[in-house]
């Protein structure tokens, strides 16, 4: 499994860059882990559009929705053009059925909603999901294929359920939006030592860091996930693949 960093800033882009997004790869499938701001611009440095198989979202925030809009133009062109076969599946939670729908475009993508306490086989994953705690429904999502697994934690503040859903990850991709300082102050999202601390209680076996604040000193936010967990720790690097 193949995972690569398109869009690591929270809230929103950094100059020249882009929010929240991943590209996990296994057996040539191609699917999109969220969809920011920026994001369609980024991703086609690491595939072709019309070769993405599939979309998950793990909330409606709009750093993790924003390119939405812009890749169904994308698909709806490439479709007229006929270099796009068949409608491209986004995947997400329906609670907030009104932004659902919208993910349904003039046949060109279609949604399909996605519910925590069900499993869904996509390609060749299994792809399991676990509410988090954000100021609107968001869902953390664990890649699984061939015995390995991938935890994205999406949007959250620290909830304990997420060490289980984490147990033995091979890649955690977790939030670490907040300075230590803010805990308690910004709601909704980690702090680096949360993030630490989810990785070694869930005996992860690597940590990403990712929806990452744009002010401050960055750095801070590393060192204190550094200090609660002991296993290898890195800010996500955009284009770098990271294998598991
Ligand atoms: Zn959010």
């Amino acid at each position: 499994m193949r995972v690569i960093p398109i869009g690591i800033w929270g809230g929103y882009p950094n100059k020249n860059e882009a929010t929240s997004a991943f590209l996990i790869e296994q057996d040539g499938f191609r699917c999109l882990v969220d969809c920011g701001s920026g994001v369609l611009a980024a991703v086609q440095n690491y595939v072709e559009l019309r070769n993405l198989d599939a979309v998950v979202i793990s909330h409606y925030h709009p750093d993790h929705i924003a390119d939405i809009g812009v890749l169904q133009h994308a698909a709806m062109v490439g479709m007229q053009l006929k270099e796009w076969n068949t409608p491209l599946i986004i995947y997400a939670h329906d609670k907030d059925l009104e932004e659902f729908k919208k993910l349904s475009y003039k046949g060109v993508t279609e949604g399909r909603a996605i519910r925590a306490a069900e499993t869904l086989e996509l390609g060749p994953w299994q792809v399991s999901f676990c509410e988090t705690i954000h100021p609107v429904y968001c869902l953390a999502m664990k890649f699984t294929a061939d015995g390995k697994t991938v935890v994205f934690t999406a949007d959250t503040s620290w909830k304990k359920e997420l060490i289980d859903f984490s147990r033995e990850s091979d890649l955690l991709v977790a939030e670490a939006n907040l300075y230590e300082k803010h805990l308690g102050i910004i709601q909704g999202h980690m702090s680096g030592s949360q993030a630490g601390k989810l990785a070694e209680l869930a005996s992860a076996k690597q940590l990403l860091l990712t929806h990452l604040p744009q002010y401050g000193e960055l750095e801070e936010v590393l060192e204190a996930a550094k200090s609660r967990y002991t296993g290898q720790v890195e800010f996500a690097v955009i284009g770098k693949t990271y294998e598991v």
